[in-house]
C-alpha cells in the first residue's frame, strides 16, 4: 500500500478547558456546559473528586447555613477576606442546597450550621457528574497537562491525549494538602508562568505539634477530648473558637485546633481555657472552704479526670487535700488551666492538613469573574488565596467561585 505522508489532525477546539476535576472544577464545568459552552474537563487522577469522597468523614459537609456573604471575613481568611463577597452572594448556600434537593440527596444539619449528607459523599460526586453530563462536558482522565501556551487565539495545551485548544482556561487544581490523593502545585506553577502572583501557601485546618517542647507530660493524655476556648493572635487580630480539643501523641488536634491553626503563625503561642464553662478561681476557693478531698479529685469535677490527674502530677504543692493547699497554689492552678499558653513547634503539614491557606493572589483576580490579569485565564476553588473555616465553608467557596467563573465565561463567549 502506498505510504502517503499524513498531516496531523488540527488540535481539538473547546470554548473552555477546566483543569482539575475536584469540587470547584466539576461544578464549574457542569454550569458552563449547561450555559452552552463546549467544555473539556481534565484531571491527572483516575478518579474525580477524591477530596469530596473523603470529606466530612465520608459524608461531605457540603455547605454551611451560617455563611454571611455580606461579611465573609467572619468565616474566610486570606490577604483580602472580602474578595469572596461577590461570588458568595451571587451563588449562596441556599442555591447549592436547592441543587442538592433537586437531586433528592438527603441531608441534615449537624452543628453550627454545618450540612452533611445522610448517606455518603458519593451522592455529591454523582450529582456533580450528572450536572457535567447535562452540560455535555467532555472528560479526560487520567490525563496530564505537559505544557500550556497562550496566543491571540487563546490557549493551547499539550496533554497526554494530544494537543487541545480553547478560548478560556480554568485552573481548579486545588491546594497542596493530601498529596497522596493527587494534590500538586500545578495551579501555582501556571500562575507563575503567566506572571500571576501567589501568596506563600501553608497548611491550614491542621493539627499542631509540640515535639520536644516540654510535651512529654501531656503525651499521656493522647486520645482525650474536651471542649475548650482557644485563641491566638495579638489583641487587635485575636481569633477565638469554642470547640472540642483532642490530645494526640505529638500535640493537639480536634476542631478547636484545626480552626485556630489557620490563624496561627510560626513562633507564636496559642492560649487555651481548658474549663471554659467553669469559674475556676471561685470553684477552687469554695472547695478549699468545704472539702477535704484531694485537689485532683476536686478538679475532676471541673475537667476530665485524666486531665486533672496529669495537671497535678508534676507539682507537689497540688498533691494534697484541697483544704491544705495555699491560696496562691490554687490561684496559680486556676490560671494555668484557664490561660494555658503554649507555643506549637509546627504543624502536621500537608499530609494531614484539610486545606492550603495562601495561593493565587486575589489582587490579581477579578472578584466578579475569577479571571486573572492574564486574559482568559481563571482560577477557582482552593488554589485561590481564600480559605474557609472548618464546617462546609471551603466547599461553598468551591461552588460559588466555580459558578461565578462559569457565568462570566458564558457571558464573554456569547
Ligand atoms: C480530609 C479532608 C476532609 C475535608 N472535608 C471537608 C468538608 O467536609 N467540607 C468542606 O467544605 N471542605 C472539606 N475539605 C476541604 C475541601 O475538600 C477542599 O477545600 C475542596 O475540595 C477544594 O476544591 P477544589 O476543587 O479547589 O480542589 P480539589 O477538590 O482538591 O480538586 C483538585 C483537583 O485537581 C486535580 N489536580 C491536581 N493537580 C493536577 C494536575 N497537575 N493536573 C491535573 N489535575 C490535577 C486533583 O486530582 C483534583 O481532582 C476537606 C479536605 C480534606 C483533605
Amino acid at each position: 500500500m502506498l505510504d502517503l505522508p499524513t498531516t496531523p489532525p488540527p488540535p481539538l477546539l473547546f470554548d473552555t478547558i477546566v483543569i482539575g476535576a475536584g469540587a470547584a472544577g466539576l461544578f464549574c464545568a457542569g454550569v458552563a456546559g449547561q450555559l452552552g459552552l463546549k467544555v473539556l474537563l481534565i484531571d491527572h487522577s483516575e478518579k474525580v473528586a477524591e477530596k469530596v469522597r473523603i470529606s466530612g468523614g465520608g459524608r461531605a459537609n457540603f455547605t454551611n447555613r451560617d455563611i454571611d456573604p455580606s461579611a465573609p471575613h467572619k468565616h474566610f481568611l486570606g490577604d483580602n477576606p472580602h474578595f469572596c463577597r461577590s461570588a458568595l452572594s451571587r451563588y449562596t448556600p441556599q442555591d447549592f442546597i436547592a441543587l442538592v434537593q433537586r437531586h433528592q440527596i438527603p441531608f441534615h444539619e449537624k452543628h453550627k450550621g454545618q450540612l452533611f449528607g445522610d448517606r455518603s459523599a458519593e451522592d455529591f460526586i454523582n450529582m456533580l457528574l450528572a450536572e457535567c453530563v447535562a452540560g455535555g462536558v467532555t472528560r479526560w482522565q487520567p490525563c496530564g497537562v505537559k505544557a500550556i501556551r497562550h496566543s491571540e487565539a487563546g490557549y493551547e495545551l499539550d496533554t497526554d491525549r494530544g494537543t487541545v485548544r480553547s478560548r478560556k482556561l480554568v485552573i481548579a487544581t486545588g491546594g497542596l494538602s493530601i498529596p497522596k490523593i493527587g494534590a500538586t502545585d500545578f495551579g501555582y506553577r501556571v500562575a507563575k508562568q503567566f506572571g500571576v502572583p501567589v501568596v506563600e501557601p501553608r497548611p491550614a485546618l491542621v493539627p499542631l505539634t509540640f515535639d520536644g517542647n516540654g510535651w512529654a507530660p501531656y503525651a499521656q493524655l493522647s486520645g482525650l477530648a474536651l471542649p475548650v476556648l482557644i485563641e491566638t493572635g495579638e489583641k487587635k487580630s485575636r481569633q477565638t473558637f469554642i470547640e472540642d480539643l483532642l490530645f494526640t501523641h505529638r500535640g493537639l488536634s480536634g476542631p478547636a485546633v484545626l480552626q485556630i491553626s489557620s490563624y496561627w503563625r510560626e513562633g507564636t503561642p496559642i492560649r487555651l481555657n481548658l474549663a471554659p464553662e467553669a469559674d475556676l478561681p471561685a470553684a477552687l476557693t469554695r472547695a478549699k472552704a468545704t472539702s477535704r478531698k484531694l485537689i485532683a479529685n476536686e478538679l475532676a469535677m471541673l475537667v476530665p479526670s485524666r486531665l486533672a490527674d496529669a495537671w497535678v502530677q508534676g507539682d507537689t504543692q497540688l498533691q494534697r487535700p484541697v483544704n491544705e493547699a495555699t491560696d496562691r497554689a490554687l490561684a496559680t492552678l486556676a490560671t494555668r488551666l484557664s490561660q494555658w499558653d503554649i507555643t506549637p513547634t509546627g504543624t502536621e503539614g500537608y499530609k494531614k492538613a484539610e486545606v492550603t491557606a495562601g495561593g493565587v493572589d486575589t489582587r490579581a483576580l477579578s472578584s466578579q469573574t475569577m479571571e486573572s490579569r492574564q486574559p482568559g485565564l481563571y482560577f477557582i476553588g482552593e488554589v485561590v488565596d481564600v480559605t474557609g473555616w472548618l464546617g462546609g465553608y471551603n466547599f461553598q467557596w468551591a461552588w460559588s467561585s466555580g459558578h461565578a467563573c462559569a457565568q462570566a465565561m458564558a457571558q464573554a463567549i456569547a
